[in-house]
Protein backbone atom coordinates (compact mmCIF):
# COMPACT_ATOMS: atom_id res chain seq x y z
CA UNK A 1 0.00 0.00 0.00
CA UNK A 2 1.05 3.40 -1.05
CA UNK A 3 0.84 6.59 1.16
CA UNK A 4 0.96 10.05 0.71
CA UNK A 5 2.92 11.58 3.82
CA UNK A 6 1.16 13.28 6.78
CA UNK A 7 2.06 15.63 10.18
CA UNK A 8 0.26 16.59 13.23
CA UNK A 9 1.54 17.82 16.35
CA UNK A 10 1.97 14.77 18.08
CA UNK A 11 1.83 16.12 21.83
CA UNK A 12 -1.27 18.04 23.54
CA UNK A 13 -1.15 21.50 22.80
CA UNK A 14 -0.24 23.89 26.20
CA UNK A 15 1.45 21.10 27.82
CA UNK A 16 5.17 20.47 28.34
CA UNK A 17 8.46 22.71 27.63
CA UNK A 18 8.93 20.46 24.31
CA UNK A 19 6.77 19.88 21.55
CA UNK A 20 6.37 17.19 18.82
CA UNK A 21 5.85 17.59 15.10
CA UNK A 22 5.70 14.29 13.65
CA UNK A 23 5.88 13.28 9.81
CA UNK A 24 5.09 9.66 8.46
CA UNK A 25 5.42 8.34 4.82
CA UNK A 26 7.25 8.24 1.83
CA UNK A 27 8.61 11.67 1.59
CA UNK A 28 9.00 12.44 5.51
CA UNK A 29 13.26 12.34 5.05
CA UNK A 30 13.15 13.92 1.79
CA UNK A 31 10.77 17.29 3.39
CA UNK A 32 12.66 17.68 6.77
CA UNK A 33 16.12 17.51 4.58
CA UNK A 34 14.55 20.74 2.98
CA UNK A 35 13.90 22.69 6.16
CA UNK A 36 16.66 20.91 8.66
CA UNK A 37 19.93 22.56 8.99
CA UNK A 38 22.61 20.58 10.97
CA UNK A 39 26.04 22.31 12.16
CA UNK A 40 27.85 19.58 10.45
CA UNK A 41 25.74 20.23 7.16
CA UNK A 42 25.37 16.69 6.92
CA UNK A 43 21.39 15.74 5.42
CA UNK A 44 19.41 13.46 7.32
CA UNK A 45 19.43 10.91 4.83
CA UNK A 46 22.64 10.22 4.69
CA UNK A 47 22.39 9.48 8.47
CA UNK A 48 22.02 6.33 10.28
CA UNK A 49 18.39 5.30 11.16
CA UNK A 50 17.26 5.41 15.16
CA UNK A 51 19.08 8.69 15.71
CA UNK A 52 18.59 12.07 16.85
CA UNK A 53 20.23 15.44 15.34
CA UNK A 54 20.72 18.83 16.43
CA UNK A 55 20.45 22.18 14.02
CA UNK A 56 17.87 24.73 13.09
CA UNK A 57 14.73 24.26 10.73
CA UNK A 58 15.24 27.30 8.30
CA UNK A 59 12.72 28.14 5.70
CA UNK A 60 13.84 27.55 2.47
CA UNK A 61 11.90 30.60 0.82
CA UNK A 62 12.54 33.60 3.09
CA UNK A 63 15.79 31.10 4.35
CA UNK A 64 14.73 32.75 7.48
CA UNK A 65 15.74 30.31 10.53
CA UNK A 66 12.80 29.62 12.14
CA UNK A 67 13.60 27.44 14.90
CA UNK A 68 16.26 25.17 17.27
CA UNK A 69 15.16 22.02 17.37
CA UNK A 70 15.86 18.37 17.52
CA UNK A 71 15.29 15.81 14.95
CA UNK A 72 14.37 11.83 15.58
CA UNK A 73 15.17 10.54 12.04
CA UNK A 74 13.36 7.08 12.10
CA UNK A 75 13.38 4.56 8.63
CA UNK A 76 10.94 2.33 8.36
CA UNK A 77 9.58 -0.07 8.59
CA UNK A 78 10.58 -0.45 12.41
CA UNK A 79 8.33 2.27 12.97
CA UNK A 80 5.21 2.82 14.85
CA UNK A 81 3.32 3.38 11.32
CA UNK A 82 6.24 1.23 9.18
CA UNK A 83 6.87 4.56 7.13
CA UNK A 84 9.91 6.55 7.31
CA UNK A 85 8.99 8.93 10.78
CA UNK A 86 10.70 12.21 11.51
CA UNK A 87 10.06 14.06 14.51
CA UNK A 88 10.54 17.23 14.97
CA UNK A 89 11.12 17.87 18.78
CA UNK A 90 11.01 22.08 19.40
CA UNK A 91 9.95 24.30 21.92
CA UNK A 92 6.56 24.01 23.47
CA UNK A 93 5.03 27.47 22.67
CA UNK A 94 1.89 27.22 20.71
CA UNK A 95 3.25 29.69 18.41
CA UNK A 96 6.55 28.02 17.55
CA UNK A 97 4.66 24.70 17.07
CA UNK A 98 2.49 25.83 14.61
CA UNK A 99 4.96 27.91 13.05
CA UNK A 100 7.07 24.58 12.42
CA UNK A 101 3.93 22.67 11.32
CA UNK A 102 2.86 25.04 8.75
CA UNK A 103 6.47 24.91 7.40
CA UNK A 104 6.44 21.15 7.23
CA UNK A 105 3.28 21.46 5.89
CA UNK A 106 4.42 24.01 2.99
CA UNK A 107 7.28 21.85 1.68
CA UNK A 108 4.88 19.00 1.25
CA UNK A 109 2.92 17.14 4.09
CA UNK A 110 -0.29 17.21 4.35
CA UNK A 111 -2.03 17.54 7.76
CA UNK A 112 -2.94 14.28 9.13
CA UNK A 113 -6.46 13.14 10.08
CA UNK A 114 -7.57 12.45 13.69
CA UNK A 115 -6.12 8.93 14.48
CA UNK A 116 -4.12 8.79 10.80
CA UNK A 117 -0.96 7.71 12.15
CA UNK A 118 -2.06 5.00 14.43
CA UNK A 119 -4.62 3.94 11.55
CA UNK A 120 -1.30 3.65 9.30
CA UNK A 121 -0.10 1.35 11.81
CA UNK A 122 -2.97 -0.80 11.60
CA UNK A 123 -3.10 -0.49 7.64
CA UNK A 124 0.55 -1.51 7.44
CA UNK A 125 0.02 -4.60 9.89
CA UNK A 126 2.33 -3.22 12.81
CA UNK A 127 -0.75 -3.93 15.20
CA UNK A 128 -4.21 -4.92 15.19
CA UNK A 129 -7.62 -3.35 15.78
CA UNK A 130 -7.43 -3.96 19.59
CA UNK A 131 -4.03 -2.58 19.82
CA UNK A 132 -5.07 0.56 18.11
CA UNK A 133 -8.39 1.06 20.29
CA UNK A 134 -5.52 0.63 23.21
CA UNK A 135 -3.56 3.30 21.68
CA UNK A 136 -6.74 5.64 22.02
CA UNK A 137 -7.84 4.01 25.54
CA UNK A 138 -3.90 5.06 26.09
CA UNK A 139 -4.64 8.31 25.18
CA UNK A 140 -7.65 8.97 27.28
CA UNK A 141 -6.79 7.27 30.41
CA UNK A 142 -6.92 8.94 33.61
CA UNK A 143 -5.07 7.01 36.02
CA UNK A 144 -2.22 4.85 36.09
CA UNK A 145 -4.73 1.45 36.66
CA UNK A 146 -6.85 2.55 33.80
CA UNK A 147 -3.83 3.19 31.81
CA UNK A 148 -1.66 -0.84 32.88
CA UNK A 149 -5.51 -2.02 31.20
CA UNK A 150 -4.57 0.06 27.85
CA UNK A 151 -1.09 -1.15 28.19
CA UNK A 152 -1.90 -4.97 28.63
CA UNK A 153 -3.97 -4.56 25.95
CA UNK A 154 -2.21 -3.18 23.56
CA UNK A 155 0.88 -5.77 24.14
CA UNK A 156 -2.22 -7.88 22.76
CA UNK A 157 -3.79 -9.87 25.70
CA UNK A 158 -6.90 -9.33 24.60
CA UNK A 159 -5.80 -9.98 20.88
CA UNK A 160 -4.19 -13.41 21.77
CA UNK A 161 -7.16 -14.67 23.92
CA UNK A 162 -9.79 -13.73 21.19
CA UNK A 163 -7.18 -15.55 18.74
CA UNK A 164 -7.15 -18.66 20.94
CA UNK A 165 -11.05 -18.69 21.20
CA UNK A 166 -11.47 -18.05 17.61
CA UNK A 167 -9.14 -20.96 16.82
CA UNK A 168 -11.08 -23.41 18.67
CA UNK A 169 -14.45 -22.16 17.00
CA UNK A 170 -12.51 -22.55 13.82
CA UNK A 171 -11.52 -26.17 14.95
CA UNK A 172 -15.79 -26.68 15.31
CA UNK A 173 -16.64 -25.43 12.33
CA UNK A 174 -13.64 -27.69 9.93
CA UNK A 175 -15.27 -30.75 11.97
CA UNK A 176 -18.84 -30.14 11.15
CA UNK A 177 -17.63 -29.32 7.54
CA UNK A 178 -16.49 -32.96 7.25
CA UNK A 179 -19.73 -33.92 8.98
CA UNK A 180 -21.64 -32.01 6.12
CA UNK A 181 -19.51 -33.06 3.51
CA UNK A 182 -19.73 -36.97 4.39
CA UNK A 183 -23.02 -37.66 5.92
CA UNK A 184 -23.25 -41.19 5.34
CA UNK A 185 -20.92 -41.87 8.00
CA UNK A 186 -22.57 -41.62 11.37
CA UNK A 187 -19.94 -42.11 13.55
CA UNK A 188 -18.49 -38.77 12.37
CA UNK A 189 -22.01 -36.80 13.23
CA UNK A 190 -21.45 -38.93 16.95
CA UNK A 191 -17.76 -37.54 17.73
CA UNK A 192 -18.65 -33.58 16.08
CA UNK A 193 -21.67 -33.12 18.33
CA UNK A 194 -19.92 -33.99 21.60
CA UNK A 195 -17.12 -32.29 20.38
CA UNK A 196 -18.75 -29.09 19.10
CA UNK A 197 -20.44 -28.57 22.35
CA UNK A 198 -18.04 -28.61 24.23
CA UNK A 199 -15.56 -26.15 22.15
CA UNK A 200 -18.65 -24.01 22.05
CA UNK A 201 -19.15 -23.90 26.35
CA UNK A 202 -16.09 -23.37 26.59
CA UNK A 203 -16.15 -19.78 23.94
CA UNK A 204 -18.66 -19.17 26.17
CA UNK A 205 -17.51 -19.38 29.75
CA UNK A 206 -14.44 -17.13 28.47
CA UNK A 207 -16.82 -14.40 27.07
CA UNK A 208 -18.64 -14.47 30.03
CA UNK A 209 -15.31 -13.87 32.26
CA UNK A 210 -14.30 -11.28 29.82
CA UNK A 211 -17.68 -9.67 30.02
CA UNK A 212 -17.43 -10.13 33.64
CA UNK A 213 -14.50 -7.83 33.64
CA UNK A 214 -15.81 -5.08 31.39
CA UNK A 215 -18.18 -3.31 34.16
CA UNK A 216 -14.60 -3.11 36.46
CA UNK A 217 -13.24 -1.65 33.07
CA UNK A 218 -15.89 0.92 32.75
CA UNK A 219 -15.01 1.93 36.07
CA UNK A 220 -11.11 2.17 35.74
CA UNK A 221 -12.10 4.79 33.03
CA UNK A 222 -14.51 6.82 33.63
CA UNK A 223 -14.21 6.51 38.11
CA UNK A 224 -15.78 5.01 40.83
CA UNK A 225 -18.96 7.67 41.12
CA UNK A 226 -18.36 8.53 44.55
CA UNK A 227 -21.09 10.44 46.59
CA UNK A 228 -20.71 12.12 50.01
CA UNK A 229 -23.81 12.13 51.93
CA UNK A 230 -24.82 13.37 55.50
CA UNK A 231 -26.84 16.14 57.62
CA UNK A 232 -25.59 19.61 57.04
CA UNK A 233 -22.21 20.67 58.95
CA UNK A 234 -21.41 16.57 59.39
CA UNK A 235 -17.74 17.85 57.28
CA UNK A 236 -19.10 16.18 53.65
CA UNK A 237 -17.17 19.24 52.16
CA UNK A 238 -14.30 19.00 54.35
CA UNK A 239 -14.16 15.13 53.21
CA UNK A 240 -13.98 16.26 49.90
CA UNK A 241 -11.30 18.69 49.73
CA UNK A 242 -9.12 16.01 52.21
CA UNK A 243 -9.40 13.28 49.53
CA UNK A 244 -8.66 15.74 47.04
CA UNK A 245 -5.80 17.41 49.04
CA UNK A 246 -3.86 14.00 49.71
CA UNK A 247 -4.66 12.36 46.13
CA UNK A 248 -3.71 13.91 42.52
CA UNK A 249 -6.74 15.44 41.62
CA UNK A 250 -7.37 14.12 38.11
CA UNK A 251 -9.81 16.43 36.60
CA UNK A 252 -11.85 19.46 38.57
CA UNK A 253 -15.45 19.81 37.22
CA UNK A 254 -17.26 22.29 40.04
CA UNK A 255 -20.94 22.57 38.91
CA UNK A 256 -23.10 25.00 40.60
CA UNK A 257 -22.73 26.30 44.33
CA UNK A 258 -23.08 24.67 47.63
CA UNK A 259 -26.68 23.95 47.10
CA UNK A 260 -26.08 22.10 44.24
CA UNK A 261 -23.45 19.70 43.61
CA UNK A 262 -19.61 19.29 43.17
CA UNK A 263 -17.55 16.62 41.36
CA UNK A 264 -13.68 15.79 41.99
CA UNK A 265 -11.77 13.53 40.19
CA UNK A 266 -9.32 11.92 42.40
CA UNK A 267 -7.27 8.52 42.19
CA UNK A 268 -7.24 7.12 45.44
CA UNK A 269 -4.53 4.04 46.13
CA UNK A 270 -5.03 2.73 42.26
CA UNK A 271 -9.11 3.78 42.46
CA UNK A 272 -10.20 6.16 40.88
CA UNK A 273 -12.93 8.27 42.21
CA UNK A 274 -15.42 10.81 40.69
CA UNK A 275 -16.02 12.10 44.21
CA UNK A 276 -19.22 13.96 44.70
CA UNK A 277 -20.59 16.21 47.86
CA UNK A 278 -24.65 16.48 47.83
CA UNK A 279 -26.46 19.25 49.07
CA UNK A 280 -27.72 16.66 51.46
CA UNK A 281 -30.91 14.48 51.34
CA UNK A 282 -33.76 16.30 53.37
CA UNK A 283 -37.32 16.99 53.18
CA UNK A 284 -37.80 20.49 52.98
CA UNK A 285 -40.07 23.51 51.79
CA UNK A 286 -37.53 25.36 50.54
CA UNK A 287 -37.62 25.18 46.37
CA UNK A 288 -33.83 26.32 45.78
CA UNK A 289 -32.95 23.46 48.24
CA UNK A 290 -35.45 21.07 46.80
CA UNK A 291 -33.64 21.00 43.64
CA UNK A 292 -30.45 20.11 45.12
CA UNK A 293 -31.97 17.51 47.34
CA UNK A 294 -33.96 15.89 44.39
CA UNK A 295 -30.84 15.77 42.28
CA UNK A 296 -28.48 14.04 45.51
CA UNK A 297 -31.59 11.07 45.10
CA UNK A 298 -31.16 10.81 41.48
CA UNK A 299 -27.26 10.69 42.49
CA UNK A 300 -27.18 8.32 45.23
CA UNK A 301 -29.35 5.99 43.12
CA UNK A 302 -26.67 5.89 40.22
CA UNK A 303 -23.60 5.67 42.52
CA UNK A 304 -20.99 3.08 43.08
CA UNK A 305 -19.96 3.81 46.08
CA UNK A 306 -21.47 6.16 49.19
CA UNK A 307 -19.49 7.62 52.17
CA UNK A 308 -21.97 8.34 54.57
CA UNK A 309 -21.29 11.23 56.85
CA UNK A 310 -21.96 11.37 60.34
CA UNK A 311 -21.12 13.75 63.35
CA UNK A 312 -19.51 12.16 66.14
CA UNK A 313 -20.26 15.29 68.52
CA UNK A 314 -23.84 15.12 67.37
CA UNK A 315 -26.83 12.45 68.67
CA UNK A 316 -28.27 10.41 66.12
CA UNK A 317 -31.81 12.19 64.77
CA UNK A 318 -34.34 10.47 62.45
CA UNK A 319 -32.60 12.23 59.42
CA UNK A 320 -29.61 10.07 60.00
CA UNK A 321 -31.78 7.23 60.47
CA UNK A 322 -33.30 7.62 57.11
CA UNK A 323 -30.80 8.43 55.44
CA UNK A 324 -29.44 5.07 56.58
CA UNK A 325 -32.90 3.92 54.86
CA UNK A 326 -31.81 5.32 51.72
CA UNK A 327 -28.42 4.17 51.13
CA UNK A 328 -29.59 0.62 52.02
CA UNK A 329 -28.22 -2.23 49.87
CA UNK A 330 -25.51 0.01 48.65
CA UNK A 331 -21.86 0.21 48.59
CA UNK A 332 -21.41 2.26 51.12
CA UNK A 333 -18.85 3.13 54.61
CA UNK A 334 -19.46 4.87 57.47
CA UNK A 335 -17.50 7.93 58.37
CA UNK A 336 -17.74 9.21 61.55
CA UNK A 337 -16.02 12.71 61.61
CA UNK A 338 -15.66 14.84 64.27
CA UNK A 339 -13.70 12.79 67.05
CA UNK A 340 -11.54 15.40 68.13
CA UNK A 341 -14.77 16.69 70.12
CA UNK A 342 -16.45 15.08 72.48
CA UNK A 343 -18.69 11.70 71.58
CA UNK A 344 -22.31 12.52 71.83
CA UNK A 345 -23.22 9.79 68.85
CA UNK A 346 -24.50 6.46 70.86
CA UNK A 347 -21.81 4.19 69.11
CA UNK A 348 -23.90 0.89 69.22
CA UNK A 349 -27.14 2.34 67.85
CA UNK A 350 -25.08 3.45 65.18
CA UNK A 351 -23.45 -0.24 64.71
CA UNK A 352 -27.21 -1.48 64.99
CA UNK A 353 -27.90 0.82 62.06
CA UNK A 354 -24.99 0.44 60.14
CA UNK A 355 -24.56 -3.36 60.35
CA UNK A 356 -22.40 -5.58 58.87
CA UNK A 357 -20.73 -2.03 56.90
CA UNK A 358 -17.37 -0.82 57.22
CA UNK A 359 -17.02 2.10 59.60
CA UNK A 360 -13.85 3.96 59.91
CA UNK A 361 -13.51 7.63 62.08
CA UNK A 362 -11.92 10.59 61.41
CA UNK A 363 -11.18 14.29 62.08
CA UNK A 364 -10.59 16.34 59.30
CA UNK A 365 -9.59 19.63 61.16
CA UNK A 366 -7.02 16.77 62.82
CA UNK A 367 -6.22 15.08 59.15
CA UNK A 368 -7.27 11.74 61.49
CA UNK A 369 -8.65 8.83 59.76
CA UNK A 370 -7.81 9.80 56.12
CA UNK A 371 -5.86 7.07 55.63
CA UNK A 372 -8.03 4.60 57.22
CA UNK A 373 -10.61 5.71 54.86
CA UNK A 374 -8.98 5.52 52.02
CA UNK A 375 -7.64 1.98 52.94
CA UNK A 376 -11.28 0.81 53.74
CA UNK A 377 -11.81 2.28 49.92
CA UNK A 378 -9.46 0.20 48.11
CA UNK A 379 -9.90 -2.95 50.27
CA UNK A 380 -14.07 -2.88 48.95
CA UNK A 381 -12.94 -2.35 45.16
CA UNK A 382 -10.38 -4.43 45.43
CA UNK A 383 -12.18 -7.10 47.57
CA UNK A 384 -12.18 -10.63 46.53
CA UNK A 385 -9.80 -9.74 43.41
CA UNK A 386 -6.51 -11.34 43.18
CA UNK A 387 -4.12 -10.38 40.78
CA UNK A 388 -5.75 -7.46 39.17
CA UNK A 389 -2.93 -6.62 37.34
CA UNK A 390 -2.68 -9.99 35.28
CA UNK A 391 -6.90 -9.53 34.38
CA UNK A 392 -7.49 -9.20 30.46
CA UNK A 393 -9.83 -6.29 31.15
CA UNK A 394 -12.06 -5.25 28.78
CA UNK A 395 -13.00 -1.51 28.72
CA UNK A 396 -13.88 0.04 25.20
CA UNK A 397 -17.91 0.09 24.54
CA UNK A 398 -16.97 -1.66 20.82
CA UNK A 399 -15.31 -4.72 22.43
CA UNK A 400 -17.95 -4.88 25.03
CA UNK A 401 -21.37 -4.70 22.57
CA UNK A 402 -19.58 -7.47 20.27
CA UNK A 403 -18.77 -9.47 23.20
CA UNK A 404 -22.18 -9.40 23.99
CA UNK A 405 -23.22 -10.38 20.39
CA UNK A 406 -20.85 -13.45 20.16
CA UNK A 407 -21.90 -14.63 23.57
CA UNK A 408 -26.06 -14.41 22.42
CA UNK A 409 -24.66 -16.80 18.84
CA UNK A 410 -22.77 -19.44 21.04
CA UNK A 411 -25.42 -19.52 23.34
CA UNK A 412 -27.78 -20.69 20.25
CA UNK A 413 -25.05 -22.91 18.82
CA UNK A 414 -25.07 -24.41 22.32
CA UNK A 415 -29.10 -24.56 22.43
CA UNK A 416 -29.23 -26.17 18.92
CA UNK A 417 -26.68 -28.42 18.92
CA UNK A 418 -28.88 -29.21 22.69
CA UNK A 419 -31.74 -29.81 20.94
CA UNK A 420 -30.26 -32.16 17.87
CA UNK A 421 -30.62 -29.73 15.52
CA UNK A 422 -28.92 -30.76 12.41
CA UNK A 423 -25.35 -29.72 12.27
CA UNK A 424 -25.00 -27.43 9.14
CA UNK A 425 -27.71 -25.29 10.86
CA UNK A 426 -25.30 -25.13 14.10
CA UNK A 427 -22.33 -24.26 11.68
CA UNK A 428 -24.30 -21.29 10.67
CA UNK A 429 -24.18 -19.43 14.52
CA UNK A 430 -20.65 -21.24 15.38
CA UNK A 431 -19.24 -18.93 12.11
CA UNK A 432 -21.25 -16.10 13.29
CA UNK A 433 -19.29 -16.60 16.52
CA UNK A 434 -16.45 -17.15 14.81
CA UNK A 435 -16.91 -13.01 12.44
CA UNK A 436 -18.06 -11.32 15.63
CA UNK A 437 -15.13 -12.20 17.62
CA UNK A 438 -13.27 -11.28 14.44
CA UNK A 439 -15.02 -7.85 14.18
CA UNK A 440 -12.83 -7.15 18.07
CA UNK A 441 -9.06 -7.66 16.06
CA UNK A 442 -10.20 -6.42 12.77
CA UNK A 443 -10.05 -9.14 11.14
CA UNK A 444 -13.27 -9.06 9.52
CA UNK A 445 -13.96 -5.43 10.12
CA UNK A 446 -14.84 -3.47 6.71
CA UNK A 447 -13.51 0.16 5.86
CA UNK A 448 -16.84 2.43 7.34
CA UNK A 449 -16.23 0.76 10.67
CA UNK A 450 -12.18 1.40 10.31
CA UNK A 451 -12.94 5.16 9.52
CA UNK A 452 -15.21 5.79 12.26
CA UNK A 453 -12.73 4.44 14.85
CA UNK A 454 -9.48 5.91 13.91
CA UNK A 455 -11.31 9.29 13.13
CA UNK A 456 -12.26 9.17 17.20
CA UNK A 457 -8.16 9.51 17.53
CA UNK A 458 -6.34 12.67 18.86
CA UNK A 459 -5.07 14.30 16.16
CA UNK A 460 -0.63 13.38 15.89
CA UNK A 461 -1.62 9.82 17.14
P1 LIG B 1 -20.88 19.85 55.31
O1 LIG B 1 -21.97 20.80 55.49
O2 LIG B 1 -21.28 18.47 55.66
O3 LIG B 1 -20.26 19.93 53.96
O4 LIG B 1 -19.76 20.22 56.37
P2 LIG B 1 -18.44 21.08 56.18
O5 LIG B 1 -17.39 20.27 55.58
O6 LIG B 1 -18.79 22.34 55.50
O7 LIG B 1 -18.02 21.32 57.70
C1 LIG B 1 -18.90 21.97 58.62
C2 LIG B 1 -18.05 22.53 59.73
O8 LIG B 1 -17.47 21.48 60.49
C3 LIG B 1 -16.90 23.40 59.26
O9 LIG B 1 -16.80 24.50 60.11
C4 LIG B 1 -15.70 22.49 59.40
O10 LIG B 1 -14.53 23.22 59.64
C5 LIG B 1 -16.08 21.68 60.60
N1 LIG B 1 -15.42 20.38 60.64
C6 LIG B 1 -15.22 19.52 59.62
N2 LIG B 1 -14.57 18.42 60.05
C7 LIG B 1 -14.32 18.59 61.36
C8 LIG B 1 -13.67 17.82 62.39
O11 LIG B 1 -13.15 16.70 62.15
N3 LIG B 1 -13.62 18.32 63.64
C9 LIG B 1 -14.17 19.53 63.95
N4 LIG B 1 -14.07 19.94 65.18
N5 LIG B 1 -14.78 20.29 63.02
C10 LIG B 1 -14.87 19.84 61.75
ZN1 LIG C 1 -20.76 21.11 52.38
Amino acid sequence: MEFDTIAAISTPSGEGAIAIVRLSGPEAISIADRLFRAPSGKNLADQATHTIHYGHLENPWTEEVVEEVMVSFMKGPKTFTREDVIEINCHGGIVSVNRVLQLVLRAGARLAEPGEFTKRAFLNGRIDLSQAEAVMDLIRAKTDRAMDVALGQMEGRLSKLIGTLRQALLESIAQMEVNIDYPEYDDVEEMTRPMMLEKAKWVQAEIDKLLQTSSQGKILREGLSTVIVGRPNVGKSSLLNSLVQENKAIVTEIAGTTRDIIEEYVNVRGVPLRLVDTAGIRETEDIVERIGVERSRKVLKEADLILYVLNYAEELTEEDALLFEAVKGMNYIVVVNKTDLPRKIDMEQLQRLAGDKLMVTTSLIEEEGIDQLEQAIADLFFEGEIEAGDMTYVSNARHISLLHQAHQTISDAIAAAEMDVPVDMIQIDVTRTWEILGEIIGDTADDGLLNQLFSQFCLGK
